[in-house]
């Protein structure tokens, strides 16, 4: 009897669940809104991290509360471990040196006594964790916690890099940059260029870390992904089947966001208060939006080459230039001041962009991205078709699915990865350009790309709608996590 009640009282008790997003804006951002999407389905949810990170979602999630009518969205802030970096310095944004860096790297195994300490205090009932905290899989193990992992990429860069890892297929391909690299056992035939791949021998280090992200994703309860169904299907079935591995997707998140402006930043670019008004006078899907997320730097040729396209192009044009970066006398081409004074073909937003709200007005018909999946997740909902530019990391995947899986982007031919900012291989301003002009002409080319632009993004709104797939997977995934906590507790009583 009294167990029976127990196991009721269980029942009815919310899920806690403990987000623990790993330290940079672009994992911050998701895990903020997938706890707001939680939280709008009675989970209670605690994001635990340090103060400047906290200071970076405490808009979004203060937006996302006063919404609710269940249980709040807490914020766990603790400290940042003290590793000599200066103050302030808490995530991948602020990092400027491979000394900053390996600090940074340090003070993120320090973290792991915080974590355990919450779990041993509070119990939650299950951790989504960055997967780039791997030794939180065996924290969460020995506390008996079920370890979600967000690695916040797509399903397909996610399948590619499990493919490069077990099959290192760069070790029978000529050490010729431009040579041909087949990614064996996906669904579609991906290849990409050496040059735009991470490089186990010349890259050990990464690799070695992308080794031990993977397997201990492997050794978790699972994972959760900011994508939906409909986007990667063959991708969802190949992760599911042929891997084997346990996922829910549950995005997109940012369609959760109640904090179109303000998200992702305690400090928006003054820039940006007049940003709505210059769309407004502007002719729908007239406008190309230009930014590089929130880690990305230019050498000073790579901008001056960037600030000539934008104007060869002939378009209208609202860059993103960042707040940090070299003195605009380093790069500013010929001309391009006077073009700007004029003010009606450009806007410069230096500093912190309204990213959501821009890319969700009637005026932007277009978006050179990095191919960061935050970006380009939030272009996919919004029905904006992309110039990709991708850089490093999965960008260079996700850069395959943008253009040659979905078709809603006309890539730009980078072929770089991960190469220094003042080696980076500089794309002319012809270039950038001409792949503008492919995108935002009226031709055949442009219609369709628009066409399957718009029908994705009406697919993204159904899938994280009642009923669509994304809500099921959150659904589902609350069910299990209530069914393992019913069947642990209530055994060990
Ligand atoms: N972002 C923004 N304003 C900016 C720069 C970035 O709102 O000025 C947001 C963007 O909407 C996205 C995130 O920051 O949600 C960047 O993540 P992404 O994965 O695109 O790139 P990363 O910075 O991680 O490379």
């Amino acid at each position: 009897m009294q167990l029976a009640m127990a196991a009721q009282d269980e029942q009815q008790r919310p899920l806690h669940i403990l987000f623990f997003p790993f330290l940079a804006p672009g994992h911050l951002i998701p895990i903020a809104d997938m706890a707001a999407l939680f939280a709008a389905r009675g989970v209670r949810c605690t994001i635990l991290t340090t103060p400047v990170n906290a200071a970076i979602i405490r808009s979004a999630v203060d937006r996302a509360n006063d919404a609710l009518a269940g249980p709040a969205i807490d914020i766990s802030v603790v400290p940042f471990p003290d590793v000599g970096l200066p103050p302030g310095v808490e995530n991948g944004m602020a990092l400027r040196s491979q000394g900053d860096r390996d600090k940074f790297a340090r003070a993120v195994q320090l973290l792991r006594e915080p974590f355990e300490h919450f779990l041993v205090h509070n119990h939650p009932d299950a951790v989504v964790a960055g997967s780039y905290f791997h030794w939180s899989a065996d924290a969460a193990a020995e506390h008996g916690v079920p370890r979600l992992t967000f690695l916040g990429s797509s399903m397909f860069a996610r399948s590619c890099s499990e493919s490069m890892l077990r099959n290192n297929p760069l070790a029978t391909v000529p050490d010729d940059p431009d040579a041909l690299v087949s990614l064996p056992g996906l669904p579609h035939r991906v290849e990409l260029r050496r040059s735009q791949m991470m490089d186990p021998v010349k890259q050990a280090d990464h690799w070695a870390f992308f080794q031990s992200v993977n397997a201990a994703d492997q050794r978790s309860f699972g994972e959760v992904f900011n994508s939906f169904h409909e986007l990667e299907p063959d991708y969802v079935e190949h992760y599911h089947t042929t891997l084997g591995r346990r996922a829910w997707l549950v995005g997109p998140v940012a369609l959760a966001s109640k904090d179109m402006a303000g998200r992702g930043t305690d400090a928006l670019s003054p820039d940006s208060d007049n940003c709505p008004g210059w769309l407004n006078t502007k002719p729908a899907g007239s406008v190309v939006y230009v930014s590089f997320g929130t880690l990305i730097r230019f050498s000073p040729p790579e901008l001056h080459q960037l600030a000539r396209g934008l104007e060869l192009s002939g378009r209208n044009f609202m860059w993103v230039t960042g707040a940090a970066g070299p003195d605009p006398s380093e790069w500013m081409p010929e001309g391009f001041t006077e073009l700007m004074a004029r003010g009606d073909r450009g806007f410069i937003i230096r500093g912190w962009a309204p990213q959501l709200l821009i890319l969700n007005h009637p005026a932007i018909g277009g978006f050179v991205t990095h191919c960061g999946w935050n970006s380009a997740l939030e272009a996919v909902s919004a029905g904006v078709p992309m110039v990709t530019w991708p850089r490093y990391a999965d960008q260079f995947s996700n850069e395959k699915l943008i253009v040659e899986v979905l078709k809603v982007g006309v890539s730009i031919g980078a072929k770089d990865y991960a190469s220094s900012v003042e080696t980076h291989q500089v794309i002319g301003g012809e270039v950038i350009a001409e792949s503008i002009g492919r995108l935002m002409s009226n031709n055949e080319e442009g219609g369709a790309i628009r066409k399957k632009a718009k029908d994705l993004s009406v697919k993204a709104r159904t899938a994280v709608e009642n009923g669509g797939s994304s809500y099921n997977d959150v659904g589902q995934l609350m069910d299990e996590l209530t069914a393992r906590r019913s069947s642990t507790k209530v055994g060990e009583m």
